[in-house]
């Protein structure tokens, strides 16, 4: 186990001081700031299986995962060998090639959708989704649910989980009166809500998008029936359910969270473990809905570097590898470090409760049941703060964040776990005393 590190981080704060002269913030996506947690953004220069190394040398057992996509660790020697062959024949074409089309058949082959469309970012595929959505109904309006988060497409950003909810804005500035009046926002979790919001406007809306279980306000799983209730309610009014498994999609089961939990869902998102930690996302649905995309219909949407061959050499790799067994060793390793942070925040007294969501989970700080956003809010953010630093200084590397999900990998080993469980006593006497 890696001892205790000591607060401050020379290199890091070296390189932060030179990053915000350059860069807004000094990051290039907000919660990897810090500002949430306060203290200096640690620097990562290499990973390696459950292990991040810092610019100033240290060692952190790995509980982000780059925010999901890496459910084999870092550096899997089969991804790394996949993308190192893919660079040495080309980076990038602009024309078709085959890598993209066997990584469409491995989307295909393992989720409901009949096909797919590749792009570079979570935010494309739910972006490109609403316009499709629309496009197909002819309709204008979009129901979204409170501390979901979808990428940072105007419409998407009202009451949006993730960096938004971490950092407490309302709405951004920038994005128009227009487009934020054509979103209508619920709680989530609640059919009556949305209900009620079809019996009044049902004509006008286009899509209701979801999370397929939410974990952009900490992990909030959908209640039994709910996502069923949203297709039931969609279709009963002519309207598209989007499910966007970004965030789940090849990482809580093969097919995605809609594999544990099927639901009719006409357009499905996907990104982050589908690239192999490189940038790649895609879109699917029924074919005869796919079928109003450019080229084959009207609907437009394009990308110079979509379907990218080193991003799909990582993706495929990534997803072959992720067989039934590696699926059982994700939710253990998930059970396991559940256990032990919920052991340790027993013995020190702290109030919490775990929310799981398949492999995903995070710890919320209170002793309300979470069921929405407004419950997520209950939050005590001090303790989790508290928590946070003191893991980051026992060599464990949580996210940001008391509304973000924790992200484990296959590759969390005997020492990731031991050293996890060597820094919870100090984290929960800390988030105890905050
Ligand atoms: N949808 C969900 C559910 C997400 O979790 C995220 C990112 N965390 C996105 C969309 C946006 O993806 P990206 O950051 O790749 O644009």
């Amino acid at each position: 186990a890696g001892g205790r590190y000591p607060a401050d981080a020379p290199a890091s704060e070296a390189l932060f001081d030179r990053a915000r002269a350059i860069v807004p913030g000094g990051v290039n996506s907000p919660v990897r700031a810090f500002r949430a947690v306060g203290g200096t953004p640690r620097f990562m220069v290499r990973g390696e299986g459950p292990w991040l190394f810092d610019a100033d040398g240290r060692r952190y057992a790995d509980l982000v995962c780059s925010w999901g996509p890496l459910i084999h660790g870092h550096a899997h020697p089969e991804v790394v060998a996949a993308v190192q062959q893919a660079a040495a024949l080309g980076t990038s074409f602009g024309t078709p090639t085959p890598g993209e089309v066997e990584l469409a058949a491995e989307i295909v082959g393992r989720t409901p959708v009949e096909q797919v469309r590749l792009v570079n970012s979570g935010t494309e595929a739910t972006m490109s989704a609403i316009r499709l959505a629309r496009g197909v109904t002819g309709r204008s309006k979009i129901v979204k649910f409170a501390g979901c988060y979808h990428g940072h497409a105007d419409g998407l950003l009202a009451a949006a989980g993730s960096g938004v909810a971490t950092f407490g804005l309302p709405d951004s500035p920038g994005v128009t009166k227009a487009a934020a009046s054509e979103t209508i926002v619920l709680p989530y979790n609640d059919v009556a809500a949305v209900e009620a919001v079809f019996a009044a406007d049902g004509a006008e809306i286009a899509a209701v998008i979801t999370e397929a279980a939410a974990g952009n306000m900490g992990v909030v799983a959908p209640r039994d029936g709910f996502n069923q209730a949203l297709a039931r309610i969609t279709h009963a009014h002519g309207a598209l359910l989007i499910v966007d498994e970004v965030m789940t999609g090849f990482r809580v089961a093969p097919g995605g969270w809609l594999g544990l939990d099927p639901a009719d869902a006409d357009l499905v998102t996907y990104g982050k473990v589908m690239g192999g930690g490189l940038p790649a996302a895609a879109f699917g649905g029924r074919a005869e809905v796919m079928a109003h995309l450019a080229p084959a219909g009207p609907v437009y949407q394009a990308g110079t570097l979509s379907g990218n061959p080193l991003a799909c050499a990582a993706g495929l790799a990534s997803l072959r590898l992720a067989d039934a067994a590696l699926y059982r060793r994700l939710d253990e390793t998930a059970a396991t470090i559940q256990g032990l942070v919920t052991d340790a925040l027993s013995k020190a007294g702290v109030p919490h409760r775990v929310a799981t969501a398949g492999n995903m989970f995070s710890f919320f700080f209170t002793d309300a049941d979470v069921r929405d956003y407004d419950g997520a809010r209950t939050q005590d953010v001090a303790a989790f703060k508290a928590f946070f630093h003191a893991m980051l200084a026992g060599g464990v590397y949580l996210p940001p964040s008391a509304y973000e999900s924790w992200f484990v990998s296959a590759a969390i080993d005997d020492a990731a776990l031991e050293q996890i469980a060597a820094a919870l006593p100090a984290a929960a006497e800390e988030a105890a005393a905050a």
